[in-house]
């Protein structure tokens, strides 16, 4: 429990942030098992939305997922939409994937 805290008052310093509103399939060279250690939350939307800080100008109802980034952690948090596919690619995000989606 202490640990969770500790992720989440830590997002604002995390290295990446991103709010996905869509499900891309991540490339090969970052779809694989994050390494270090990773949580997966669910969340209310309008947590994800406040801890997500999916940006502005997209409607935040759209967002089903995000990862939050330290070093060798990785928070992953889901609203009830987010599906397997949605979960790979936040994996994804936590291996190195930016919110560019680059290929
Ligand atoms: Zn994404």
């Amino acid at each position: 429990m202490r640990q969770r805290r500790l992720l989440v008052s830590a997002a604002p310093l995390a290295v990446l942030l991103s709010g996905c509103t869509y499900v891309l399939q991540p490339p090969a060279r970052y779809d694989y098992p994050f390494p270090g250690t990773l949580e997966v939350r669910s969340v209310e939307q309008m947590q994800a939305a406040e801890l997500c800080r999916f940006p502005h100008r997209v409607p935040w109802r759209a967002g089903v997922g995000c990862a939050i980034i330290e070093e060798d952690r990785c928070l992953i948090l889901l609203t009830d939409k987010a599906t397997a596919e949605v979960l790979r690619h936040e994996i994804a995000h936590c291996n190195g994937w930016t919110g560019e989606h680059e290929d």
